[in-house]
């Protein structure tokens, strides 16, 4: 019986915001509008000036590995922004489909990661194998930037640290490279317990893909998430060469997620990532 209320659970949350809370089948207008009620007009248009969709910006109290927490903005569910950061971002430097920020990762680069194990804020059994494969993932495309892994609470030296947000839901969150280094703070949700190996996977490599400069592919209809009507601008956006400029459903950068993902990057994404690095 367990069973078989988990896979109708399963199939009834299919499609994840990447990394917000809920699934987008209940009433994501009224859900959106609420959430952005106490951003200022001002940043609502310096998220869309950046090519960001500013349907979806909320402020946001991001959790810290230590416990502590930092204040930020919530930007297409899951990237994290500071005003200053949105200030230092040109829209010029804004580049799409595979799309990408100008703020990427300096080459050639080792990037040194650290899944957390402390406290409440560690990684599961099942996100650590998750946190391999992803790693493993990355090293595989032979890039400019090669990472490696290890495992503890001493996070300080570390280029990205992955920990665990103990709220419950399905996703993560991630931010974007500055002054040529990667996002430091990795989250993922405590609720990614529920799914397999291979979707967590996905999540950890589609955050980590946010670390190293990747936007979301379909952030201007975010139709991975259901919502097809809604379009963010795209002037000044920059198309990656070689990738598709439509909906690519095969991408690992895609706004939302299934319940059953294989954590593996599409074609698209591999040659988004070849061609950064
Ligand atoms: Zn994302």
């Amino acid at each position: 019986m367990k069973t078989i209320k988990l896979f109708t659970l399963m199939l009834a949350v299919v499609i994840m915001p990447s990394c917000e809370k809920e699934q987008v089948s209940d009433q994501p207008e009224v859900e959106s509008v609420q959430e952005t009620q106490d951003v200022s007009s001002q940043i609502r248009k310096k998220v869309a000036s950046l090519n960001f969709n500013s349907k979806h910006v909320e402020k946001n109290n991001m959790l810290l590995p230590d416990g502590s927490f930092t204040e930020n903005y919530l930007i297409e569910g899951d990237i994290v922004m500071t005003e200053d950061q949105m200030r230092t971002m040109s829209s010029t430097s804004i580049t799409n489909k595979q799309y990408r920020t100008y703020n990427l990762v300096s080459t050639p680069r080792t990037v040194n990661v650290i899944g957390y194990t402390g406290g409440s804020q560690s990684l599961t059994n099942k996100q650590r194998t998750a946190l391999q494969w992803t790693i493993d993932n990355y090293n595989a495309l032979n890039l400019g930037i090669t990472f490696t892994l290890t495992f503890g609470t001493n996070y300080s030296p570390y280029d990205i640290v992955v920990y665990q947000n103990p709220n419950g839901e399905a996703g993560g969150v991630a931010g974007f490279p500055s002054n040529g280094n990667p996002y430091k703070y990795v989250q993922i949700f405590s609720g990614m317990e529920a799914y397999s190996t291979n979707t967590n996977e996905h999540v950890i490599t589609h955050e980590i893909g946010h670390s190293v400069g990747l936007r979301h592919t379909d952030w201007f209809s975010r139709q991975s998430c259901g919502q097809s009507g809604e379009n963010a601008d795209p002037d000044g956006a920059v198309h990656i060469p070689g990738t598709p400029t439509g909906y690519d459903s095969t991408s690992l950068m895609l706004a939302c997620f299934g319940a059953n993902e294989d954590g593996e990057f599409g074609s698209n994404d591999v040659t988004a990532l070849n061609y950064l690095y």
